[in-house]
């Protein structure tokens, strides 16, 4: 299973291209951020697409991902289209959200989240975290609300799902649309109950990182018929499934390959291996941190919730935060490739406004960092992450106990 510790040099391209000076010793090799797992059929379904020239987005592999996926989420519909991007613009589309509408996101989340909202011509309105799952607080959601608001999407960030049951009343109070913005969930449970199946519709990605891969791809789940039929309308240039070259509306060319949805089906014929994986890692990671927790805080996961673990976070404690970005730097000298928690939306050029302050998910945001998760990851690695970060931390909250001159000195010789 552990193809890349008897292959160490396999897969890392993508870690070397962005220049990596180091010798890479056997035992020191780079240990990647994210990695996709090939375990079962990909290869073989690939070569079927090639061998019988169903390549494009025409072929049996469509439906049966489609299938496959929606019986994994519970749902009646899934529809696949090219990224986790489209499918969030997609399900915005199939609700006819546009100019004038407010859509409620949080602000940490990736940017194709808010994006897709924009994609609509419409403006996403932006939520603090709450600090234990750093999902979309549903506490706040209420008085984000205006008569402009058509819909909420919720994220389940780096793989906790959200509290959903408030979320859902609140919105049905409103008569607001929900959407789950599943993409680094696929296998959490809210009460025992999938993600994807949570709401009136949700999104995947199946981008190289997500648990699921297809290289570049998306999906929208739902049990709502006739928005299934809205959004692949949607994906096909706006085309009447009743009459040929009959565009009653702008459409997208958002549609998924056949040979995505052939890896996308062998992914899912060992889907429950690729999330059981990923609680392997979690574990592993949640034991070897125990020594370092004086430092840092370990993701939650509430008694109600089963975390996906898209990515394993940690927060840094107050005292260290503004040593992340060296922590990590120190991490990556060490071989250990990480990545920092995504900046609050409402930071960013296209979204800021000098009126909107979110101190968690700016707190969050600044103190955070992701380290390597994925299904191919062996304990040794992970202690060795582990035990890197915990060396940094210490480092750096000596370094700031020390009188002023020597931290000159021992600034100039590491
Ligand atoms: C990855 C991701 C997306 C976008 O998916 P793509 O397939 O890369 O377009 C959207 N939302 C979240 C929360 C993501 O992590």
């Amino acid at each position: 299973m552990n193809k890349i510790t008897s292959n160490p040099g396999r897969g890392l391209g993508i870690v070397r291209a962005q220049g990596s000076l180091m010798a890479e010793r056997p035992d020191q090799r780079r240990i990647a951020v994210a990695h996709p797992a090939f375990w079962g059929n990909e290869k073989k379904y690939v070569q079927e697409c090639v061998d019988t020239s169903w390549i494009s987005s025409v072929g049996r592999f469509i439906p049966a991902f489609e299938r496959t996926f929606a019986e994994f989420c519970d749902v009646e519909h899934a529809v696949s289209c090219d990224t986790g991007t489209s499918a969030l613009h997609l399900a915005l589309l199939g609700y006819g959200v546009g100019p004038g509408d407010e859509v409620i996101v949080p602000s940490l989340t990736f940017v194709a989240t808010a994006n897709a909202v924009r994609y609509c011509g419409a403006e996403p309105v932006f939520v603090d975290s709450e600090p234990r799952t750093m999902n979309l607080d549903p506490e706040l959601l209420e008085a984000a609300i205006t008569p402009k608001t058509r819909a909420v999407i919720v994220v389940h960030l780096f793989g906790h799902p959200c509290d959903m049951d408030p979320i859902n009343a609140v919105a049905a109070k409103h008569n607001l649309v929900v959407i789950e913005d599943a993409a680094e969930a696929h296998g959490a449970t809210y009460h025992g109950r999938v993600t994807g199946g949570l709401a009136d519709a949700a999104t995947f990605s199946f981008f190289g990182n997500k648990i699921v891969s297809t290289g570049e791809g998306g999906m929208i789940t739902t049990s709502n018929a006739d928005l299934a039929d809205r959004i692949r309308m949607f994906r096909g240039q706006g085309m009447d499934p009743a009459r040929r070259y009959w565009f009653p509306v702008v459409g997208y060319n958002y549609r998924m390959t056949n040979i995505q949805a052939a890896i996308g089906l062998a992914q899912m014929e060992n889907v429950k291996d690729h999330v059981e994986a990923r609680f392997r890692v979690a574990a592993w990671y949640s034991r070897y941190l125990q020594a370092h927790l004086g430092f840092l805080e370990l993701p939650r996961e509430e008694t109600w919730a089963r975390h996906a673990y898209w990515m394993f976070t940690i927060v840094l404690s107050p005292s260290l935060a503004h040593h992340r970005d060296q922590i990590m730097e120190r991490m990556s000298a060490e071989g250990i490739e990480t990545r920092p928690f995504f900046y609050p939306l409402h930071t960013l050029p296209p979204y800021r406004s000098a009126a909107v302050h979110l101190p968690v998910a700016e707190q969050l945001s600044a103190a955070g960092i992701m380290l390597p998760t994925h299904a191919l990851l062996t304990e040794e690695d992970v202690a060795r992450v582990s035990a890197s970060l915990g060396e940094a931390c210490r480092q750096f909250s000596l370094r700031d106990l020390e009188p002023a001159g020597q931290k000159t000195f021992s600034a100039m010789t590491d």
